[in-house]
């Protein structure tokens, strides 16, 4: 690795380079869900995920979302613009699942009439609660325009992916986005992958993301590989 271990978090390791604005993303092969509480490794899962994220990113970018994303430097890491985190994770849906499901009624499975988007606090000692544009405005985590900007650009984010997945054969059901500042200027950051999104088959519903990890559904592994599979074409 270039430079010295700035962070670690459950998924990725964050190393300095020689470059103050730039930063090195490296992704492991460990796997957590529920907050931390269940834990567990899959393999080639870091490989797989940098390579799909990079993929999204470019397409992304092809289709004037800015992000942090700079380059794919080699199998496991990938070279983007150091960001100053907002504290928000932003979390889009077009089918009822998970945590949705639980708390509105909703059955799994349920297409909605129009994408939901939903944030969430960013703090691991809390859980990452939900929480609304007035949490936010008190909290002081985004201006209202920030807040704006962030549901526009991710309701775009996800209008190019879910297109490009269904010609790919695969249903968005759901992501999460987190965003940070690079010189006052708002970027998309972290990953997009089957740790971050829900992936299902267009024909069968079949799960082709970390749900598998988290309901012990087997198969994660080839899961996560059957997305870069069929992204790459
Ligand atoms: N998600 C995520 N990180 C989180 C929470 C959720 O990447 O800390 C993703 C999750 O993979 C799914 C979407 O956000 O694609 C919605 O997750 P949900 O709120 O249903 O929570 P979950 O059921 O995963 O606990």
């Amino acid at each position: 690795m270039a430079g010295k271990l700035l962070y670690e978090g459950k998924a990725k390791k964050i190393f300095e380079t020689e470059h103050p604005y730039e930063v090195e993303v490296y992704f492991k092969d460990d796997a957590t869900a529920f907050n931390g509480a269940k834990k567990g490794q899959i393999d080639s899962k870091g490989v797989l995920n940098n390579a799909i994220s990079s993929m999204f990113f470019e397409l992304l970018e092809a289709n004037g979302v800015k992000s942090h994303f700079i380059k794919k430097i080699d199998e496991r890491v990938m070279l983007v613009k150091k960001l100053k985190i907002i504290q928000i994770e932003v979390v889009v849906r077009n089918i009822a699942a998970g945590s949705l499901s639980q708390r509105i009624g909703w059955t799994e499975g349920k297409l909605l009439p129009c994408p939901v988007v939903e944030f969430y606090y960013k703090d691991d000692d809390l859980g990452d609660p939900l929480i609304n544009d007035y949490h936010v405005a008190a909290m002081g985590l985004a201006t209202p325009e920030e807040l704006a900007f962030l549901a526009k650009e991710s309701l775009k984010v996800n209008e190019i992916l879910k297109a490009h997945l269904l010609g790919r054969k695969v249903k968005l059901v759901d992501f999460k986005l987190e965003y940070g500042k690079s010189d006052q200027e708002i970027l998309l950051g972290d990953e997009i992958s089957p740790d971050t999104c829900r992936f299902w088959d267009s024909e069968t519903n079949l799960k082709l993301d970390k749900d598998r990890f988290r309901r012990d559904l087997g198969g994660v592994e080839e899961a996560y590989q059957e997305i870069y599979d069929r992204l790459k074409g």
